[in-house]
Formats: structure tokens, C-alpha cells, sequence
């Protein structure tokens, strides 16, 4: 099909790290993050009417389909793509029996500080000091408390007895499900080692200070791999698993520069790792984690093994052991994986308006693959029933294969920024062209816009599905 104003270009190398546009990247603003988010309706802080409640996050029409685009690639890749890894949705109430075992009663806790001068809860690394004395990074003050750990699980009661015999746990991370339900699955799954269980669900953490947007809050949804192997395969696929999910934050729109590795030094890892890596991005707040690599050792089978008195060992029909699995951990974040996409989509440009004048644009430059609407689809004027009714028609067509929107109101140029704001990559717009009108060789047809370039192409309305289906894949 004919192109009127643009290039034809690979799709693959128009998006995400690798943007023909070089865009400079803003000096990023949450303030302007967080009021696109709520404007566009990506996430809510949540109870908002009543005044909100701290840590806990509510994500809108948007966010939601961005969050399950996130989640849908990561099992895609994790689980569907491989043979050597099943998923599990594993419960949120948990026995407490497993929270001892792994070790989360007695020690899953923060240092924590109170300022007696401003009453705020700190976290003992948050304080400031100066010349040597330690201060309330809130007031300056320097009556302090001492510091005490607490413990960050969200303890519950299950029944109507609210007693000690009662407690249960909101889990505190889904990897302690995988642990404890290792036998049933490798019994019903017959994978031999090396196999992973997969599962993506909620955790919550009563943190001390919840802040930076959702990047630290107390209800988050985690995506966590557990890979269990023979101890002799534990630090080569440490380094394996660390390269496939750089490759992830890739393949979703993180430029490699923007993605840090850091190697947790054997000070701050977990007595039982062997090795850890913290994958992090550049958030506008600073270089932060966004998912750990662990190796973890045989660490909490063992503990499960010994605590339930249930053998949690793996035989090996060749070589006739038995022996308890180690596990290596790639544990991510969805929600901060999803912040880190809106902070990297996040761009303002100058464009012309209808006129002619040069005005800001915001755009979102999503990854295609995880745009929340793959395609905006507009007939040129909304009082013209020719020009409706196709547009529906495409509509229709498309709708089984993406997340298309049809947006009729306003002037052209206006309903293309609405879809710049919220990172839709293409638009489709049927005008006169399409009805034949002025070419007959041009019945048909329509113009596919791309949101990055601003370049419009003209085609068939025969071929759409399957350009589109390419570039979004
Ligand atoms: P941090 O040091 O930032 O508290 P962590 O090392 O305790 O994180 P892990 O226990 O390794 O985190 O959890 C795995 C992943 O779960 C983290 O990399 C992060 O993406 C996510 N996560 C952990 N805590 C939170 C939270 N409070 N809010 C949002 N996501 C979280």
C-alpha cells in the first residue's frame, strides 16, 4: 500500500530502548507523574474520599490493563514459553507454622526510630546526621528514641476467637507458598531438576514509612520464580537468571543503561545466600531496586523439611540420591516495575495544534507490547454516518485481537493528544479518503498513525490487523 507521508520502518527498532527519536530525557518529575497518573486514570491513592490510607494504592481503568500487560509477559516468558517452569496461585492467609519455619516471625523486621520531638515513625537508615549527630530527617530533632526492630508482617485472626491459637499472616511474599506446596507440584508436574515454580500475587509489609508514589507500599503484587537445582548448578544459574531478566526490563522498554546491577555484598545478604543481586533503575527519586536475584541455597526447604517433619527431598532416578534442592530467586516487583515504565515513558515535546502553533505534548512512548490500548481509532467527524460506521467496522475487526478505543469527540489533532497522554502507539483515523470520495484507489484505506514520529502512513484497512498485530507484539 502506498505510504503518503512516512517511511515504512521496522517496528522493532522504533520503540523502547532502542527510539529512533533520541529523546532527551526530562529531568523527571513525580509531582507531574503523579497527577498524570490520577488524571488519566492510572492509579488512585486508595480510600481516597476518606482521606486515602498510606501504602495502599488503587490502580484505574489504565493502570489495571498496564499492570496485567506487565504480569501476562512475565508469565509468558516465565511459564508458557518454557517447559521447565509451572505456575501456582498460592493463598494470601497463611499458617503461621510457615512463617516460623522460614524464618519471617522471628526476623522479618526494620530498625525502626521514633522523633519524640515531631512523634514520626523513621526507619533507623532514614535519619540524617550531622556533624556526627543523628536527626529527624522531618524536624531537625534530635531526641530520639532507641532503636527497635519491628517486625513488618500484617497479623490476622481467622475465626470468630481472636486468640493466640487464632493468628494467621497476610504473607509477606508469595515465594513461602512455592516452598511449602515444592512436594505436591513436582508429584504432579513429574518435572526433573532443573524446574521452576512460577506464581504472581499480593504481599503486603507493614512498612514503616510507605513513600515515592507506590514504589514502597504495603499492599504490592510480587512476580517471584523459584528455580530449584542441584547445588553444583546454583551460582551458574545465579548468573543466568540475572541476564534473563535484564533481558525482561528490556524487552518491555528499560534501556540496559538505565538498569543497574548490584551485587549485594556478603554484609547485607542473607546468611544462607550464596549470592544476590539487586537489579535497579534510575527513578526519578534515585537509583532504586526493582527486583532481587537470589541464590538461596536449600535453605528454606530445609527449614520446612525439619519444621513439618515432611520430607521435601527430590530423588534422582539416575544417580539413585535423594537430597534436599537449592533454589535460585528472581523476585520482582510489579508495581515498581510499572512505575519504572511510566517514569521512563514519561516525555514532553513540542508538536503543532490545529493551527499551526507549537504547543507541549505529553506523551507516554509505552513499549507497544505493554501499552494499556494498543490502538485508537477515530472517524474524522463524528456527525458523518459513513465515516461512523466504518471506523466500527474497524472497531470490530480489530477488537479480538487487541485493546482498541474508538473516540468520535473533539477535533482530530485533540483526541491524538488524549492517546499521546496515555501511551497508545498507534491511531487510525477514517476520512474521506476511506469512502473513495477523491481516489477510488484509495477506498479503503485509512491513516495509521504512530505516536513517537507523529508520521502518518495510509493502509488498507485489509492489511491493519496484521501490521498492527506485528507491532505490538
Ligand atoms: P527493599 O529493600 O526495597 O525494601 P526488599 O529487598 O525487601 O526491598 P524483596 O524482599 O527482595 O525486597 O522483594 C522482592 C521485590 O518485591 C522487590 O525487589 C520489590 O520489587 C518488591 N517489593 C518489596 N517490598 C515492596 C514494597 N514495600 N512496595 C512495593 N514493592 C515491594
Amino acid at each position: 500500500m502506498s505510504d503518503e507521508h512516512d517511511a515504512p520502518r521496522p517496528p522493532s527498532q522504533s520503540y523502547g530502548a532502542a527510539s529512533s527519536l533520541q529523546r532527551i530525557r526530562p529531568v523527571a518529575d513525580m509531582e507531574k507523574i503523579v497527577s498524570l497518573c490520577k488524571r488519566r486514570g492510572f492509579i488512585f491513592q486508595a480510600s481516597e474520599i476518606y482521606g486515602g490510607l498510606n501504602g495502599a494504592w488503587d490502580y484505574g481503568p489504565l493502570g489495571v490493563e498496564l499492570k496485567r500487560n506487565v504480569k501476562n509477559y512475565w508469565w509468558q516468558v516465565v511459564v508458557h514459553e518454557r517447559d521447565d517452569v509451572v505456575g501456582m496461585d498460592g493463598s494470601i492467609l497463611t499458617h503461621p507454622a510457615v512463617l516460623k519455619a522460614s524464618g519471617h516471625v522471628e526476623g522479618f523486621s526494620d530498625p525502626m526510630i521514633d522523633c519524640r520531638t515531631c512523634k514520626a515513625h523513621l526507619r533507623a537508615d532514614q535519619l540524617v546526621e550531622k556533624k556526627g549527630v543523628k536527626q529527624c530527617p522531618n524536624c531537625g530533632g534530635k531526641d530520639l528514641t532507641e532503636v527497635r526492630q519491628f517486625n513488618l508482617m500484617f497479623e490476622t485472626h481467622v475465626g470468630a476467637a481472636a486468640d493466640e491459637g487464632s493468628i494467621a499472616y497476610l504473607r509477606p511474599e508469595t515465594a513461602q507458598s512455592i516452598f511449602v506446596q515444592f512436594k505436591n507440584i513436582l508429584e504432579v508436574s513429574r518435572k526433573k531438576l532443573p524446574f521452576g515454580i512460577a506464581q504472581i500475587g499480593k504481599a503486603f509489609r507493614n512498612e514503616i514509612n510507605p513513600r515515592n508514589f507506590t514504589f514502597r507500599s504495603r499492599e504490592f503484587e510480587q512476580m517471584e520464580l523459584e528455580y530449584f537445582c542441584r547445588p553444583e548448578q546454583g551460582m551458574e544459574l545465579l548468573e543466568y537468571w540475572k541476564e534473563e531478566r535484564l533481558k525482561f526490563y528490556e524487552n518491555i522498554g528499560i534501556p540496559r543503561d538505565r538498569l543497574h546491577v548490584r551485587t549485594v555484598p556478603d554484609d547485607e545478604r542473607a546468611f544462607y545466600s550464596k549470592g544476590t543481586y539487586d537489579i535497579e533503575y534510575d527513578f526519578p527519586f534515585g537509583r532504586q531496586e526493582l527486583e532481587g536475584v537470589a541464590y538461596r541455597t536449600d535453605y528454606d526447604l530445609s527449614q520446612h523439611q525439619k519444621a513439618s517433619g515432611k520430607s521435601l527431598e527430590y530423588f534422582d532416578e539416575e544417580t539413585k540420591q535423594r537430597f534436599v534442592p537449592h533454589v535460585v530467586e528472581p523476585s520482582a516487583g510489579v508495581d515498581r516495575t510499572v512505575l519504572a515504565l511510566i517514569c521512563e515513558a514519561y516525555s514532553e515535546d513540542q508538536a503543532p495544534d490545529e493551527k499551526g502553533k507549537m504547543e507541549t505534548r505529553v506523551v507516554l512512548h509505552f513499549h507497544p507490547r505493554i501499552a494499556p490500548i494498543k490502538c485508537g481509532i477515530f472517524p474524522l467527524l463524528k456527525n458523518n454516518t459513513q465515516l461512523v460506521t466504518k471506523a466500527k467496522e474497524i472497531v470490530d475487526l480489530l477488537r479480538p485481537h487487541m485493546f482498541v478505543f474508538y473516540d468520535e469527540s473533539g477535533a482530530i489533532g485533540r483526541r491524538y493528544r488524549r492517546q499521546d497522554e496515555i501511551g497508545t502507539p498507534f491511531g487510525v483515523t477514517v476520512d474521506f479518503e476511506t469512502l473513495g470520495e477523491k481516489d477510488a484507489s484509495l477506498r479503503d484505506t485509512v491513516t495509521l498513525r504512530d505516536r513517537d514520529s507523529m508520521k502518518q502512513q495510509r493502509v488498507a484497512i485489509k492489511d491493519l490487523r496484521a501490521i498492527l498485530r506485528e507491532r505490538i507484539a
